[in-house]
């Protein structure tokens, strides 16, 4: 197999590059580097000033196709933007769960009034969304959301509690797994519903999280409204959709943060030598399995876009995301151990290392767990009986 770039993905590196430079050098320096892992609740009116500096010259959407406002690039040529996003120490995006999660739901499964109305809010950068997909007894087995909507006149009205709901307190809106039949079975009464956040019948509640930030809440329904025609796909058939988003949600746009990995990487290295760490011979060892990890996944990813872009997933995005959640929790672990006692009194670079530890042990819940990963990867690869349910 050809890993090589072709001159013209060099060339779409090269732009992207300039760009991104000019800009994360220039008028938005301040939010370079800013709003990653344990960092989310930073600069966020500065960040969403980004999202629209982005959107203005058609960075978001990449890969949506160009009849809906994408530019319709191939895989490989995202996997090169996000690369050179974290190159260049792009923020933490606001716009995440429109770009990755809704928008590419609409383009599939979406009317053309909801493409319509919802694509180009995304791509400018205007509106923020969130996912209300997990309740509290809705997880893993997300199937057993019990948030309910029914019908009065020509709007739904909810009612119910979702959890975990990131970046609530700043979306306008929110896609919502909700229970529309209450006597078909699980998976079959569910609708996936868009609704306004600025409304009487949502009321938000921030967790606080292990890092000592909140980003994510509680969102409760008590009487919320949204028009009939915000239902994504056939009332009821709900399940199909929200399968269809956590697809995308463990598709492209985590190919190319391998990159912002190297970042952390290099910030513990270049800790280990100022504090003398790095001449442990044990210590020595895990740095560098830490960067031939790095250059697997790499490898890994290249390797397997191809696959995606012709559609054959199977388990290799449960691979992926179960190979570079467990990597990442292993790297805030190496960091602790490097920053040693200086993570009891922090200057502002051990304070980002000790964040990304306390963060990265959400990697391996979100999106999937990594149990969950395996019992994919068992059914689906290795051909193992199904989990008995
Ligand atoms: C940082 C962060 C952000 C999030 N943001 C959002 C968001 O924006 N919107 C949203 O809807 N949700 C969000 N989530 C929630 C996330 O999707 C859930 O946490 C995840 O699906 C796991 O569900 P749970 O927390 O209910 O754990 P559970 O499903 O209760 O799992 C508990 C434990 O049991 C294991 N387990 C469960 N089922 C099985 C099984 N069948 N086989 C083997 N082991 C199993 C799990 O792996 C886990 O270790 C977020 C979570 C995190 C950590």
């Amino acid at each position: 197999m050809d890993l090589r770039f072709t001159p013209e993905q060099a060339r779409f590196r090269a732009d992207a590059r300039s760009w991104l430079t000019e800009r994360l050098e220039g008028p938005f320096a301040v939010v370079r580097g800013r709003g990653g892992p344990g960092d989310e609740h930073e600069l966020f009116d500065e960040r969403w000033k980004w999202e629209r500096e982005l959107g203005r010259a058609n960075w978001i959407g990449l890969g949506w196709p160009a009849e809906y406002g994408g530019r319709g690039a191939t895989l490989v040529e995202q996997m090169i933007f996000y690369e050179e996003y974290a190159r260049a120490g792009g923020p933490g995006r606001v716009g995440i769960v429109g770009e990755g999660l809704l928008g590419p739901t609409i383009v599939h499964f979406g009317s053309d009034a909801q493409k319509q109305r919802f694509l180009p809010g995304i791509l400018r950068g205007t509106e923020i969304w969130c996912q209300g997909y997990s309740e509290p007894d809705a997880g893993s087995d997300l199937a057993n959301v019990q948030t309910r909507a029914e019908r009065d006149g020509d709007e739904w009205v909810l009612h119910g509690q979702k959890v975990w709901t990131s970046l609530a307190h700043w979306a306008q809106w929110i896609f919502v797994l909700a229970r529309t039949d209450r006597d078909a079975p699980k998976h079959k009464g569910l609708s996936y519903l868009l609704v306004p956040m600025d409304q009487a019948g949502i009321e938000i509640r921030p967790i606080v999280q292990i890092t000592g930030h909140s980003e994510f809440n509680e969102t409760f329904f008590d009487g919320a409204r949204t028009p009939l025609e915000n239902v994504v796909g056939e009332v009821n058939g709900g399940w199909r959709v929200a399968m269809g988003t956590l697809a995308f949600e463990r598709g492209a746009s985590t190919l190319g943060q391998q990159l912002a990995f190297e970042n952390e990487l290099r910030a513990i290295t270049e800790l280990a030598r100022a504090n003398g760490i790095a001449t442990d011979p044990v210590m020595r060892q895990r740095l560098a399995d830490a960067w031939i990890t790095l250059r697997v996944m790499r490898f890994h990813a290249l390797r397997t876009l191809p696959l995606l872009e012709h559609g054959v997933v199977g388990p290799a995005t449960a691979i992926h995301k179960l190979f570079w959640a467990s990597f990442h929790r292993a790297l805030g672990e190496l960091a602790v151990d490097v920053l040693g006692v200086s993570t009891l009194a922090p200057d502002e670079a051990a304070q980002r290392l000790t964040r990304l530890f306390l963060y990265s042990r959400a990697d391996t819940i979100y999106g999937g767990s990594n149990e969950i990963q395996h019992n994919v990867i068992g059914e689906q690869a290795l051909g193992l009986p199904r989990e008995p349910r």
